[in-house]
């Protein structure tokens, strides 16, 4: 179990006031790691920021100080057509699911690389969330979520090169239909379910522990020689 175990680590989860970065952060203090846990929402037990807000976002990681791992959670989605949906619509998706990401994880990395008590780079571990959005088209049509998501798979990729001598990992995971506030307009739709079923080879959707515990998988001594991917928690939708 020492694989898994996150003691002495300080974490930041981003958007951690519910659903899978609620999970994630609960999951977290089981393993023994110190959680920070950020969110826009003013919620008690959370830092109330934008993660879109470079200057917020470098305030918060001042106050909590150094650490080890980040959880970029914070998201959202705007379900239009690429004919109906707003500039500021496609922006603010944009703005949060990509430029927030950046931002957060380029904050973290400055205090991971970090010299620690040997001289060398604390090192620390980034874990991204993407989507199943990131690597197709969907089933409905979700522009802006979906470019935001497979620019996040991308991300992943040029971030792990980019931090890997500092001993920085960064991986994401791309989790299908999961019901939280964010989906609720799919779960209570009963021929988009349907149709979400029909793409789901194992006829079982995750729900947010099984998000989490991918999440801590990567986070953790587990994932050490991993760096660069994005895990797909989607009950078989990718294999297709
Ligand atoms: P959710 O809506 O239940 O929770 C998201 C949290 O992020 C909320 O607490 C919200 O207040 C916070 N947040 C939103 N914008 C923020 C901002 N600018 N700054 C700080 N906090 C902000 O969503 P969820 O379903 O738990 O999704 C979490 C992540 O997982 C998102 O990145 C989402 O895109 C991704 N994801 C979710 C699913 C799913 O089916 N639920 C599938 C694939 C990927």
């Amino acid at each position: 179990m020492e694989l898994f175990d996150l003691k002495g680590k300080t974490a930041v989860v981003t958007g951690a006031a519910r659903g899978i970065g609620k999970a994630t952060a609960d999951l977290f203090e089981k393993a023994g790691a110190n959680v920070a846990r950020i969110d826009i929402d003013a919620v008690p037990g959370m830092i109330s920021a934008d993660v879109a807000d470079e200057a917020a976002m470098e305030k918060a990681f001042k106050k909590i100080g150094g650490v080890d791992i980040l959880v970029n959670n914070a998201g959202i989605a705007v379900r239009k057509n690429s004919l109906d949906i707003t500039l500021a619509e496609w922006q603010r998706v944009i703005g949060v699911n990509l430029t927030g990401l950046f931002l957060c994880s380029r904050v973290a990395a400055r205090s991971m690389k970090q010299p620690g008590k040997d001289g060398l780079p604390r090192g620390g571990a980034i874990v991204n969330l993407a989507s199943i959005m990131g690597f197709s088209g969907g089933i409905f049509p979700n522009p802006a979520y979906q470019a935001s998501k497979g620019a996040v798979v991308n991300l992943t990729r040029a971030l792990a090169l980019e931090f890997a001598e500092f001993g920085i990992r960064v991986n994401a995971v791309a989790p299908t239909f999961v019901r939280t506030d964010l989906t609720a307009p799919i779960f209570t739709d009963a021929a988009l379910l349907e149709k979400v079923m029909r793409h789901t080879p194992l006829g079982v959707l995750p729900e947010v522990d099984d998000i989490a515990a991918a999440i801590l998988f990567l986070a953790g001594p587990a994932a050490r020689c991993i760096t660069g991917v994005t895990l797909p928690v989607d009950s078989g939708y990718l294999a297709r």
